[in-house]
């Protein structure tokens, strides 16, 4: 589970990581309040969204105490990266003098956490690694441990201040006790009072999450929440070839399939097993109902699920775009005599599924 910026910084500040002052809103409203007033006159508005380069995405603004409402307003108004900014957190702004990049991330080759620390931070680490690879080091230490050794901070922070040490031991503990699978703070910035972390990432195992006392309340799509109550596996992807399979592993071979012949799939949907007419009814709506679905591939094996259920389901479900359907097994020439003469793609193999589909999309 990925944490926002807001909330990774208040863990990593009981930690004794010095986290600029800050306030989180919901509402720009809340700023006429006065809840703000004791950041200084420079603050930094910053979105609380899970985006990827965020800055650069147009998340973060700076503003001062007089244009800090209108400011917030606008921020409010805006879409990062399509979602929507409901959080907020108003930062004093930090008088930067350098940026660093610190992370720990889980290295699953060593089974050990891999601890990155750069000279050149606040660009994403790929770049720092492509075009400074002198500014790059790392260390990899068990994950049983619970300080780091001396010399290995020495190595890592370079001629970093002193104080650098103190953090990475300080991340590498929140790594440990968080069961975490990446720690991240990019920028970690000095400032004329000291390092500070500019920007805090958090993601926790998320099979350690009730070991951690943690409930997961990620907000669900519409759709999201429509499959949860009908039991399917679901995920929204961003394609054109909406994918409809039985068990986890034929839809995910669906799915390599589509990216081998170059198109781009619009979700991931597994009815689960011994699908009945009404299931592959709503599965084929669902699908059918994301904005960006141009034709649909249904690829059922028959077993306990009868193919002539299935194609019930397709016929009652009666979307409007094209669906291209593989059936194989219990009842297939049932299923298939259903579907014949319906304007229904029929193919005997996924492959040629697949490749239909992609073609449709021409
Ligand atoms: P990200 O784009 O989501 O990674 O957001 P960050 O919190 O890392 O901020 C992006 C960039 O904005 C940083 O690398 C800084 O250059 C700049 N920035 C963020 N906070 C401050 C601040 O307090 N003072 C100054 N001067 N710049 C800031
Ligand atoms: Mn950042």
């Amino acid at each position: 589970m990925k944490f926002l910026e807001y909330e990774a910084k208040k863990i990593f500040g009981t930690y004794g990581i010095p986290v600029p002052r800050g306030v989180l809103i919901s509402r720009a409203e809340d700023l006429e309040f006065g809840v703000a007033k004791d950041l200084g006159d420079a603050v930094v508005l910053k979105a609380q969204v899970d985006v990827g380069g965020r800055g650069k995405a147009g998340g973060i603004l700076m503003a001062d105490q007089d244009s800090m409402t209108v400011t917030a307003r606008e921020l409010f108004d805006r879409e990062i990266k399509g979602v929507p900014v409901r959080e907020m957190l108003i930062e004093e702004r930090l008088p930067i003098e350098h940026e660093y990049y610190l992370s720990i991330a889980v290295d699953r080759s060593t089974k050990q956490a891999l601890i990155l620390f750069a000279d050149a931070g606040g660009v994403e680490i790929e770049t720092v690694a492509k075009e400074n690879p002198d500014a790059l080091r790392r260390a990899s230490i068990p994950l049983l441990m619970h300080d780091l050794p001396a010399f290995m901070l020495r190595n890592l922070r370079g001629d970093a201040p002193r104080e650098v040490s103190t953090i990475i031991n300080r991340l590498y503990r929140v790594f440990c006790e968080k069961d975490a699978i990446l720690a991240e703070i990019n920028p970690l910035v000095s400032t004329p009072t000291g390092i500070v972390a500019a920007d805090a990432k958090l993601i926790v195992d998320d099979n350690a999450l009730s070991r951690q006392g943690i409930t997961q309340n990620r907000d669900l799509t519409e759709r999201e929440r429509e499959a949860e109550k009908h039991g399917f596996s679901f995920v929204e992807l961003d394609g054109e070839i909406g994918v409809i399979g039985n068990g986890a592993g034929l839809t995910m071979a669906t799915l390599d399939l589509i990216e081998y012949y170059h198109g781009h799939a619009a979700n991931f949907l597994d009815v689960g097993g011994g699908a009945d007419k009404e299931r592959v009814k709503h599965a084929v709506s669902l699908v059918a109902g994301v904005p960006t679905v141009k034709v649909i591939i249904v690829n059922l094996l028959g077993g306990i699920t009868r193919c002539d259920e299935v194609a019930q389901g397709i016929v009652n479900a009666g979307v409007g775009q094209k669906i291209i359907v593989r059936l194989a097994g219990t009842n297939e020439e049932e299923g298939k005599a259903l579907l014949a003469g319906r304007g229904y793609q029929m193919m005997d193999s996924m492959e040629e599924a697949v490749e239909a589909a992609v073609e449709a999309l021409k």
